[in-house]
């Protein structure tokens, strides 16, 4: 089956392939689609930021379409930079490096350094039909960045229980991150209702 990914982030293409790869979903970026989107993420929650991104898709083109709102939530941030994460420290046209360098700023003298990466999968379908799933990665956030691999935060965000940054695990990241998580729980989901392989 193929699904729209309701994005111009071009990682999150990869890893959303990388991650369905063996099975029977096609992931048509919205380039390859002919689309020009670019949707007004002003939800509450990943969740409502996820359908609104997915159901702008299916509006225009008639067709299934799947996006992903994600983001880095931090405990002694009380929870930011969360669904602002693209545009932590202001726009969106600043670099990953900025807003991690801004987030380390802002994590100087912080004792608890909690933090962990949501991923809300949100499919839409032409009949109405709504599909969402969720993924967590717990982790801390590191006081300097390490390793040069993934996008956005990674080199700042330590992986539970691995002793690596984000940018450090290489493919092992399509196997426990946040993303990887959702969309497993989003195939499953999508099994029950659709005959795929
Ligand atoms: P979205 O496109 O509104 O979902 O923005 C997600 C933002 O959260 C990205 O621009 C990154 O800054 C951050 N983010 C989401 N997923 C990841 C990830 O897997 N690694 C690092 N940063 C991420």
């Amino acid at each position: 089956m193929n699904l729209i990914l309701a994005s111009n982030n071009t990682h999150k293409l990869q890893e959303f392939r990388e991650v369905l790869a063996g099975t029977d979903i096609c992931v048509i970026s919205q380039r390859e689609a002919g689309l020009d989107l670019d949707v007004d993420e002003c939800g509450a929650t990943f969740a409502e930021n996820a359908w609104l991104k997915a159901a702008a898709v299916t509006e225009r083109t008639g067709l299934c379409a799947v996006a992903d709102d994600s983001g880095l939530v931090v405990d002694a941030l009380n929870g930011a930079p969360g669904i602002y994460s693209a545009r932590y420290g202001g726009s969106h046209g600043e670099s990953d490096e900025y807003r991690y360098t801004l987030l380390l700023k802002n994590m100087q003298g912080k004792e608890n350094r909690a933090a962990r990466f949501v991923c809300a999968i949100c499919c839409t379908f032409p009949d109405g039909q709504i599909l969402r799933a969720e993924g967590v990665c717990e982790g801390s956030i590191l006081c300097a960045p390490r390793g040069s691999g993934g996008f956005g935060y990674d080199p700042v965000f330590e992986v539970a229980g691995t002793g690596k940054s984000m940018a450090e695990l290489g493919p092992e990241k399509n196997m426990i991150s946040h993303r990887a998580r959702a969309l497993l729980q989003f195939v499953e989901e999508l099994r029950k209702i659709h005959a795929f392989e």
